[in-house]
């Protein structure tokens, strides 16, 4: 099977995707996934961008993204966006495709989709495609959640009605039974590693190439290269001391150093990073008149929780804002942390299980506490004053 059918089928499987075509432009075009349009194909000719990836998302995704490019491109505040993406533009047709790509990785066409163009190839192009789908699905329930709770004008009825549509079909509360005793050998905890990852992703809980996982014992951390699929670790884990502030390779984890302070703490075995959706969502809420807002995803100075999980800010990397300063504090007294506009970490000091069922509760709970905001401004804004 060819890496671009490779995507396509994960695409499919995780229901992100009705429809997805990779065009391939080299000496000659190939064509994977279904048939193209002539516009499309016209755009990947003028491009000449190697490889061109369209999506058409499922529902609700679909919808959300069309709600989200409303007001023309769009840029939530999460932290997937701020890293990969910056803003998303949005096309009317095709025919303004490849000027939006001369600028940006990937665009939004109403009524189509999405259409990213990736010079290194299929996997690039994938992480493009769900990277946009994570963003506008954000941007329409953080900006709908934020607004119903200021009491604004805000489209409760379609918010509500797409939330009952991903909770029927993207939320699983029944969770697999993940490998016990994962301490024997390394060769125990490299497998028990690849199963939570799997799983992970399959509940959807994470898009494949972000998140990350890891173990330590016996004063090393096994810890998910940085960039690998989290349903394909087999070969994508990294050793490294505890004791020391670098791994060998360069390819650990870029938050090898919140791990590292984490397991700090006594009794802390595994830990579990994901980017639930509705977790992100409800982290950026942050609407009680915050000093700092605007800067919350590295100076909120609210406490607030998801569920349980308090929401810490924090970004990615090692500068001053980083979450190796705010994370791992965190989790000194909780099993379960939100960073905000970024995902969730769990911790469990025995195997994969409690870590697991933490993540999805915390989940749970963000999708609760949504759709509460959202029933709520309904009957305020129906009863009478
Ligand atoms: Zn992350
Ligand atoms: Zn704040």
């Amino acid at each position: 099977m060819s890496l671009f059918d490779k995507y396509i089928n994960k695409l499919k499987k995780q229901k992100l995707a009705d429809e997805a075509v990779y065009i391939v432009t080299e000496d000659s075009v190939s064509i994977y996934g279904g048939d193209v349009s002539a516009e499309l194909m016209h755009t990947a000719n003028e491009l000449k961008a190697y490889c061109l990836l369209y999506i058409r998302p499922s529902e609700p995704f679909m919808t959300a993204l069309e709600k989200a490019a409303e007001g023309g491109e769009f840029a939530p505040n999460d932290s997937e966006t701020r890293t990969f993406l910056h803003t998303v533009p949005v096309a009317d047709d095709f025919a303004d495709v490849s000027q939006a790509l001369k600028r940006r990785k990937a665009v939004f066409v109403r009524g189509h989709g999405i259409v990213t163009a990736a010079p290194f190839g299929a996997e690039q192009a994938f992480i493009f495609a769900s990277s946009v789908l994570f963003s506008g699905f954000v941007k329409f329930f953080s900006d709908t959640g934020e607004a119903a709770l200021l009491g604004k004008s805000c489209d409760t009825e379609s918010a509500l009605r797409l939330l009952a549509e991903y909770i029927e079909n993207f939320h699983h509360t029944e969770l697999p039974e993940l490998d016990r005793d994962i301490l024997l050998s390394d060769e125990s905890i490299l497998s028990s590693m690849a199963q939570a990852g799997r799983a992970t992703v399959e509940l959807g809980l994470v898009d494949s190439f972000f998140g990350n996982i890891s173990v330590c014992h016996d004063k090393n951390i096994y810890i998910s290269r940085t960039g690998s699929s989290l349903d394909e670790l087999e070969y994508e884990i990294d050793i490294c001391p505890t004791d020391e502030s670098t791994c060998t390779g360069l390819t650990a984890s870029s938050e090898l150093a919140s791990h590292r302070k984490i397991y700090e703490t006594p009794g802390k075995q595994v830990i579990l990073h994901a980017h639930p959706r509705f977790s992100v969502i409800m982290s950026m809420i942050c609407v009680e008149d915050c000093e700092n807002r605007g800067k919350c995803h590295y100076a909120c100075i609210k406490k607030r929780y998801v569920g349980s999980s308090p929401i810490v800010p924090g970004e990615v990397g090692n500068g001053p804002r980083a979450m190796v300063n705010t994370l791992p504090s965190a989790m000194r007294d909780n099993d379960s942390v939100t960073v905000y506009g970024h995902g969730v970490f769990t911790v469990s000091a025995s195997d994969f299980n409690d870590a697991l069922r933490l993540l999805t509760e915390t989940e749970t709970a963000a999708l609760n506490e949504y759709q509460s905001i959202l029933l709520a401004s309904q009957t305020s804004t129906r009863s009478p004053r």
